[in-house]
């Protein structure tokens, strides 16, 4: 074994009074952290090998085990900080890429919580939810600009194509590979049972979630794997994917040993080869050729299918959604900087894009003073944490918004962040057949289902406060919200008065 530069990072506190030496914790860790040495019966611990996701914890029958931060530390540097210090002896070992999962989990400002939501008082009514009927439903697709009549003087009632929710939630795109089957089937059923939507991502679609398809968004991407007629007809809406909050200008890695005959035939390519999809759509140059692509999949699905671009929040995040707007696309999908991954370059997931706060405010204005509003839909996503950040969303423009860190969650993830290594003990972002079965689907679909009906809850409770009715009505009600805490700057692309205003 090399020198161990560093004191690892956790440490296992082991309390030896209470350890019954039933090895649960060496059967739980994927990482072989644990170790019972049965001739001085005694536990051992790899400490080197843990990631703290405290599977070992929850599962001690005898709560004997903690993982704690190790305190022992480099001298104390408030610019070359721990991390850095760690990060620069990996690479200096393995003269490799450092990947990571998961959001960026730096310090920058979570503009959520500067931002304060208003509630009736005296001159304006609020609305009891509990005894007045509140509407969460929402419609995802092109609104038509003016009512119109025939030669008759009837009404014209046909609409684009649309996606309709009970709630203005859905899953957010999560590809079958980087996360596994159970993780899958969970969403799919929890959708199904909502009246929402889960997301393909990249991954394609496994044949047995075909009838999970009427809750199902199926998606597009560069490496266009798995994406085939029948595919494209099974899903309630056709995503192109352009970027993801978590890396954007990149492409995608899928290593072959996550590609076990099912991924591979999900994704029509072969068992055991990495799935790689490249950086850019090799036919995507221009806002025009976007716009062939949109017409493509349209043409190909009969018009009968919405079609959502998804792009990263960036610099000039609202110029090009403007273009999008134009591209014929009927919703546009916007992912924050602090998006999850299953697998990012850690440099690139934690410099590259804005929040989804400044880029969501930006969009829905810069649609609004173009008078192209209505053209699309929008949906958020990037790390949205609770109803209050999606209430928040919606009064910033968004009709809707995604979800996936926080499904995640509710699956049994503890944020350990280290999906890229395939050895989630959650059996969540896994193919290992011995860790997916940890993750039983009926218990996965019970949580989702109950996390976002007990969020629908609190969104009307919020909604009655502010003493609206419906999310149409809180759609870009920025009226609704004051920052806290902001510069003047901030709080104009907000497009928000402060607090006391
Ligand atoms: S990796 Fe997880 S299961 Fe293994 S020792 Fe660490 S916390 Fe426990
Ligand atoms: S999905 Fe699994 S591997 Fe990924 S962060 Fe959560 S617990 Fe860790």
């Amino acid at each position: 074994m090399g020198v161990q530069w560093v004191y690892p990072e956790f440490e296992v506190i082991r309390n030896d009074t209470r350890c019954t030496r039933c090895q649960v914790c060496v059967r739980q860790c994927a990482n072989e952290v644990h170790r019972y040495e049965k001739e001085f019966n005694i536990m051992l611990s790899d400490e080197s090998r843990c990631v703290n996701c405290q599977r070992c914890v929850s599962l001690c029958p005898t709560r004997a085990l903690k993982i704690v931060k190790s305190n022992c530390e480099l001298r104390e540097n408030a610019n070359w900080n721990q991390d850095t210090v760690r990060e620069i002896y990996r690479q200096a070992e393995s003269g490799g890429v450092l990947l990571s999962s998961m959001g960026n989990p730096k310090p920058y400002p979570v503009y959520w919580d500067k931002i304060l939501i208003n509630a009736s008082q005296v001159t304006n009514p609020s609305i009891d939810p509990l005894r007045e009927p509140m509407e969460t439903k929402v419609f995802l697709g092109k609104k038509p600009s003016r009512l119109e009549r025939d030669e008759n003087g009837r009404l014209k009632c046909e609409l684009a194509p649309r996606i309709e929710l009970s709630m203005p939630v859905m899953f957010s795109a999560m590809s079958y590979g980087s996360i596994s089957y159970n993780a899958h089937l969970s969403l799919a059923r929890a959708a199904s049972e909502l009246g929402i939507c889960y997301n393909t991502g990249e991954g394609g679609l496994h044949q047995d979630f075909y009838p999970y398809g009427a809750n199902t968004i199926v998606q597009v991407a560069s490496g266009r794997f798995g994406v085939h007629k029948n595919y494209l007809e099974a899903g309630a809406a056709i995503e192109i994917k352009m970027g993801q909050g978590a890396k954007p200008g990149i492409g995608g890695h899928l290593p072959g040993t996550k590609v076990g005959p099912d991924v591979s035939r999900t994704r029509m390519i072969p068992e055991g080869s990495d799935a790689i999809s490249p950086a850019p759509h090799h036919d995507i140059y221009s806002i025009e050729d976007l716009r062939q692509l949109v017409y493509s999949l349209k043409e190909a699905t009969e018009y009968r299918k919405p079609v959502i671009v998804k792009v990263a929040a960036v610099h000039n995040i609202a110029a090009i959604a403007s273009g999008i707007a134009r591209s014929g696309a009927d919703i546009i999908a916007i992912d924050g900087f602090r998006g999850g991954t299953g697998a990012a370059p850690t440099r690139i997931r934690d410099s590259v894009g804005i929040p989804i706060e400044l880029a969501l405010a930006a969009v829905d204005q810069r649609l609004r003073d173009e008078g192209i509003r209505n053209h699309v839909s929008l949906i958020a996503g990037g790390s949205i944490r609770s109803s209050s950040d999606i209430v928040k969303a919606i009064a910033l423009g968004a009709d809707a918004c995604y979800i996936a860190t926080a499904a995640v969650l509710a699956l049994g993830c503890h944020l350990c962040r280290t999906c890229q290594s395939g050895k989630c003990n959650w059996g969540i972002a896994t193919q290992r057949s011995d860790l997916v079965k940890r993750l039983n689907p009926d218990t996965g679909a019970r949580r989702l289902v109950n996390l976002i009906t007990a969020w629908n809850r609190e969104i009307k409770e919020l909604m009655g406060g502010m003493g609206i009715h419906s999310i149409e009505a809180l759609r870009g009600n920025r009226l609704m919200l004051r920052g806290i805490g902001l510069n003047s700057r901030e709080l104009s692309v907000l497009g928000i008065a402060h607090a006391g205003e």
